[in-house]
C-alpha cells in the first residue's frame, strides 16, 4: 500500500471503540489519516459513499481453524480468509491444530510461509502448548506466535492434550517470554466418563452429545486453569466459553487484578439445545450448545464487558463428515462452520435486541483482540496511524443466511441457515484496499500479510 492513494469514506456513522459519531474517514497509504467532520474529508482518489451505513474497525477473529495443511478438502487459507472478508473480518488468528500439528519452530515457519501466499486478509498464527512442543515455545514466539494453545481434554487425536503438570510447565515457559496462554477448558476425566456413560446406555441422539459434556465439565476445567495460571504467573485466555458460570469465574479473576480474558462464539450466543436437536451433527461443537436459560445468562457477560472477544471458532468439515453424525451423534466431528456469519449475526442480536452500544461492539469484535494479541494500536482502532481495516454495515437491511449461495467456504453449510438478520456486511477493506464488496471478493490470494506480536509484519528466517 505505498501508492500514496487517498481514500475518503464519506457520509457514514463511524463507530470506534470509544464513540459513535458522524464523520468522514480519511485513509492515506493504507492507514487512517483522520476522522474528519462530515463533508470535510477533502479530495480523494477513491470516494466511498457510506450514506446510511455504519463504518467500524474490521473484526479480529482470534479463533479460526482452516485445516491447512492437512485437510484442505475442508477449507484452506484462501477460502477461509475469503469467508472472513465477506463477514467483515480483517484479521484472523489461526490455531495450530493442523495436520501435522504445529509443534516445532520449523513447522510454524513453513505454515507461515505457505499461508502468506494464500490469504486475502491479514493473519497471525498461534503457537502450540503441548508436552512435546514446550521446548519450541520461545522459538515459535520469536517467529511471531502471539500466544500458545493448550487442550485440557483429548480432542483431536493428532493434537496432544496436556496433563496438569505439562500445562503448568508450559504456562511457565509462555510466561517467561511474556506471551499468552489460550486454553480449551474441559475436564478430560469427566468428559471421557460422560461419553462412556452415554455409550453404555446406547445413546446416540443429539442431546447425548450435550449430556456427555454438561456445563460443569467446562466449569471445573476453567476453575483449574485459572488456578494454575495464577500459580504460573501466566496471562491466560479461556477460549470459547459456553457457560455463564465460567464467565463468573473470569469476572472474579479480573476483579482480583489477574490477567485473564475470555472468548465467546456466535453459536453459544445464538443457539441452544432446541437447535442441537434440530441440527443434529451440524450443531455439534465443543463445548456443547447450552440450555436457553444459560444462553440468556451468558449474554450478561457480553453486556457487562466480562466477555472480551467475539470469535468464530470456525471449524470446517465436508458434509459427508458431518452427515456421519446422523446415525450416531458421537461420530460427528466437533465444530461449526461460522466465520462468515459470526460478526453480522451477533451484531444484529447485540445491537437490535440486547441493547449493546456500537462502541461496545467494536471493543468486543476488534479492539480487545488487538490489545490481547499485542497488535494494538496498529489493529483494532480507527485512530490516526492505524491500519485502515474497516467494515461497512447496513444495520437496517434484512437478509437471510443461505450458506449454499453466500458462503465462500469450501463446503458451504452453516448452523445458522435460514436465520434472518438486520446487519449486513456491505464492504470490507484491509489496509485501505477493498477486499469484499456486494457479494464479491476483490482481493487476490497472498494480498493479506502476516501479523506478529513484535510490531512488524515480516520476521526474517
Ligand atoms: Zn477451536
Amino acid at each position: 500500500m505505498t501508492s500514496g492513494k487517498r481514500i475518503v469514506i464519506a457520509g457514514g456513522t463511524v463507530a470506534t471503540d470509544t464513540a459513535v459519531l458522524a464523520a468522514d474517514v480519511v485513509i492515506e497509504d493504507g492507514r487512517i489519516a483522520e476522522l474528519a467532520e462530515p463533508g470535510a474529508g477533502g479530495e480523494a482518489d477513491e470516494l466511498i459513499d457510506a450514506s446510511g451505513l455504519v463504518v467500524m474497525p474490521g473484526a479480529i477473529d482470534m479463533h479460526a481453524h482452516f485445516e491447512d495443511p492437512g485437510h484442505t478438502e475442508r477449507e484452506d487459507f484462501t477460502t477461509g480468509t475469503m469467508a472472513a472478508a465477506a463477514g467483515g473480518i480483517t484479521t484472523v488468528i489461526e490455531h495450530p491444530l493442523t495436520y501435522p500439528p504445529v509443534t516445532t519452530v520449523d513447522l510454524y515457519r513453513e505454515k507461515r510461509e505457505m499461508a502468506s501466499r494464500k490469504v486475502v486478509v491479514d493473519f497471525g498464527l498461534w503457537g502450540a502448548l503441548t508436552a512435546p512442543s514446550i521446548p519450541a515455545i520461545a522459538g515459535q514466539w520469536a517467529e511471531g506466535a502471539m500466544g500458545f494453545k493448550a487442550f485440557m481434554p483429548i480432542s483431536d487425536p493428532s493434537y496432544p492434550h496436556v496433563t496438569d503438570a505439562e500445562f503448568l510447565e508450559g504456562m511457565r515457559e509462555v510466561a517467561a517470554v511474556g506471551s499468552l496462554v489460550l486454553v480449551h477448558a474441559e475436564s478430560d476425566s469427566l468428559l471421557q466418563a460422560g461419553i462412556a456413560a452415554m455409550r453404555a446406555q446406547g445413546r446416540r441422539d443429539p442431546l447425548a452429545h450435550h449430556e456427555s459434556r454438561p456445563p460443569f465439565v467446562e466449569e471445573e476445567a476453567v476453575h483449574r486453569a485459572l488456578y494454575l495460571a495464577a500459580h504460573a504467573g501466566a496471562r491466560i485466555q479461556i477460549v470459547h466459553v459456553s457457560s455463564p458460570v465460567s464467565a463468573d469465574l473470569v469476572r472474579d479473576e479480573k476483579a482480583a487484578g489477574r490477567p485473564v480474558t475470555m472468548e465467546i462464539c456466535p453459536h453459544h450466543l445464538l443457539l441452544d439445545l432446541d437447535d442441537l436437536v434440530r441440527l443434529g451433527p451440524y450443531g455439534v461443537c465443543a463445548p456443547a450448545l447450552r440450555d436457553r436459560v444459560l444462553v440468556e445468562r451468558l449474554w450478561d457477560s457480553v453486556l457487562d464487558g466480562t466477555a472480551d472477544c467475539l470469535v468464530s471458532d470456525h471449524s470446517a468439515y465436508t458434509r459427508a463428515e458431518k452427515d456421519a453424525g446422523y446415525d450416531d451423534i458421537f461420530r460427528s466431528p466437533l465444530g461449526c462452520q461460522v466465520i462468515q456469519e459470526t460478526v453480522p449475526l451477533v451484531l444484529d442480536e447485540a445491537y437490535h435486541r440486547r441493547g449493546l452500544s456500537l462502541d461496545a461492539f467494536v471493543r468486543f469484535s476488534s479492539t480487545n483482540a488487538a490489545r490481547i494479541s499485542g497488535t494494538y494500536p496498529r489493529k483494532g482502532t480507527l485512530m490516526p496511524g492505524a491500519d485502515a481495516d474497516i467494515a461497512l454495515y447496513d444495520l437496517e437491511r434484512e437478509w437471510q443466511v443461505d450458506a449454499a449461495s453466500q458462503q465462500f467456504s469450501k463446503n458451504p453449510w452453516s448452523p445458522f441457515d435460514g436465520r434472518r438478520a438486520r446487519a449486513r456486511v456491505m464492504r470490507t477493506l484491509v489496509r485501505g484496499e477493498t477486499v469484499y464488496r456486494d457479494g464479491e471478493i476483490l482481493a487476490a490470494p497472498g494480498s493479506g500479510r502476516f501479523l506478529s506480536c513484535h510490531g512488524d509484519y515480516t520476521i526474517s528466517g
